[in-house]
């Protein structure tokens, strides 16, 4: 059989692969990008984008209940579903389609559609056809991966790619994890209507947060009529005629919660197997992940691994950042690494928490001598003239050096606003460059100056 020649190609087309695509593309390499489902994938079709579309859905409901507050009444107001979902199905599809008219706009490049495997070392097979090329790029992501409970097999759940199919809201759905995608349908769903308790293992949520923000962020949702069961060992699922049934049976308290959806939001697993990797010389870790040095580069010559299938990061900004780092280093000369970016990401809830940096548990497991600055969103003029005072912003400083160490901003515009932070932190430039600079009152902003005024050893 004859194998077809490329100067690369591209396995995956969601956040990192397209962008690369397109260098290859403009640096004149004969490039095939291959695309088993949707272009853009997951953040495109069944991550960011829908369910920030479903956010702000959710968002503008919530304002409209709280009408009398700002003085003005809507009648009697109706969640249409059917809708909201037409609206985000027509963000997705723009988004979807303007990525797969970027990739056949691209010069010197091939778009095949399939699932493609390696059968040797930097070889692929697509569709019964064979490529190879010397550079070879995998950007294959990752999918829910469903925890193994008792009785999974018997009931009907729903994950985030079958959850976006739901045009009617929920009567009661249970959400099992109370991690970062549960939380963020916990809030839309409840706000579009339905009855939400989110069972987690954990005693806490989200267990990678400091307590005050993760407490913080559960009485936030509590106060909107989120149930949560927390500490919820031994989790079964059951079905009782057309209703689930989560049950915590041992730990702390046994409950059953009864519903009429079940989402699964507990453990995401790369889209590794089946991708043949041990006829090319990929090594991967124990869970899956693709092992790759800070430019990515894999165990195999000539073969790079970008985005979530590397496990180094779990975000379409890190999926990015991926691309940027191989670029730089193959076309650039430009030596840029994974270990320089500063970690960081939000929690799109309503208010959001954006969050970079250190927590307070690792700053103070790093045995600096830390600072600390806490306050609460009611301080903020712009918040109490928006009617959102939820939630605070607190920051770490590392005393000797004066270098900010993390931040977590959980309020209005905490996803925006705690770049001024970041971008301080990139620069590695003492907090005193920006506790120093005069702000556009009335902002969230203002207050960062005041903020870092605060500073006291932390405790
Ligand atoms: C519900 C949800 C909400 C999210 N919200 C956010 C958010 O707000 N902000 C954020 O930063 N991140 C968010 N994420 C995470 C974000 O979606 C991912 O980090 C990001 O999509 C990773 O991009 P990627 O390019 O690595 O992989 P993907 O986007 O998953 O793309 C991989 C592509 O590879 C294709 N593929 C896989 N195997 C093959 C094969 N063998 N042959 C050909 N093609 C193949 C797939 O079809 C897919 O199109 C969210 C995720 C979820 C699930």
């Amino acid at each position: 059989m004859t194998i077809d020649t490329f100067d690369a190609i591209v396995v995956g087309a969601g956040q990192a692969g397209p962008a690369i695509a397109a260098r290859c593309s403009k640096e004149g390499l004969n490039t095939a990008v291959i695309e088993r489902l949707h272009f853009g994938g997951t953040c495109v079709n069944v991550g960011c984008v829908p369910t920030k579309t479903l956010v702000a859905s959710a968002r503008a409901i919530r304002q409209a209940q709280r009408g009398a507050e700002f003085g003005f009444a809507v009648g009697s107001l109706r969640v249409d579903m059917a809708r909201v979902k037409a609206r985000k199905d027509g963000i997705v599809a723009h988004s979807r389609d303007g990525v797969e008219a970027w990739m056949r706009g691209l010069k010197h490049t091939e778009v095949i559609t399939g699932p493609a495997h390696f059968i040797g070392p930097a070889t692929l097979e697509v569709n019964g056809r064979r490529l190879t090329a010397p550079r070879i790029f995998l950007n294959v992501g990752g999918r829910a991966a469903p925890p193994p409970l008792p009785g999974l097999a018997d009931v009907p759940t729903l994950d985030n790619v079958s959850i976006m199919d739901l045009d009617r809201v929920p009567e009661h759905l249970v959400i099992v994890g109370g991690s970062y995608i549960g939380l963020e349908f916990a809030q839309m769903m409840r706000r579009f209507g339905a009855a939400v308790t989110v069972v987690e293992r954990s005693p806490r949520l989200l267990p990678r947060e400091d307590a005050d923000v993760a407490d913080a962020i559960r009485e936030i949702l509590e106060a909107e009529g989120v149930r949560f069961d927390l500490g919820a060992e031994c989790i079964s699922l059951a079905r009782d005629g057309g209703q689930v049934i989560v049950g915590a049976a041992c730990g702390p308290h046994r409950a059953s919660h009864r519903g009429s959806h079940v989402l699964l939001a507990a453990g995401r697993r790369p889209n590794t197997d089946g991708l043949g990797l041990e006829a090319a010389g990929v090594r991967t870790d124990e869970r899956g992940f693709i092992v790759v040095d800070e430019q990515c580069r894999t165990s195999a010559d000539g073969v790079w691994a970008v985005g979530d299938c590397n496990g180094r990061g779990g975000f379409t900004h890190t999926a990015w950042n991926d691309h940027e780092i191989v670029v730089a280093n193959l076309f650039d000369h430009d030596p840029r690494r994974i270990a320089d970016r500063i970690p960081c990401y939000a929690l799109f809830i309503d208010p959001a928490l954006g969050r970079i940096g250190m927590s307070e548990d690792e700053a103070r497991a790093s045995g600096r001598k830390v600072l600390r600055a806490k306050m609460p969103m009611q301080r903020v003029g712009r918040a109490r003239e928006a009617g959102e005072t939820q939630g605070f912003m607190k920051v770490l400083v590392d005393a000797d050096t004066q270098l900010l160490l993390g931040a977590a901003l959980l309020g209005l515009n905490g996803d925006e606003v705690v770049h001024a932070l970041l971008d301080v932190m990139a620069a590695q430039r003492p907090y005193t460059v920006i506790s120093r600079a005069m702000h556009i009152h009335p902002t969230v902003s203002e207050l960062i100056p005041t903020l870092l005024q605060q500073l006291k050893p932390m405790a």
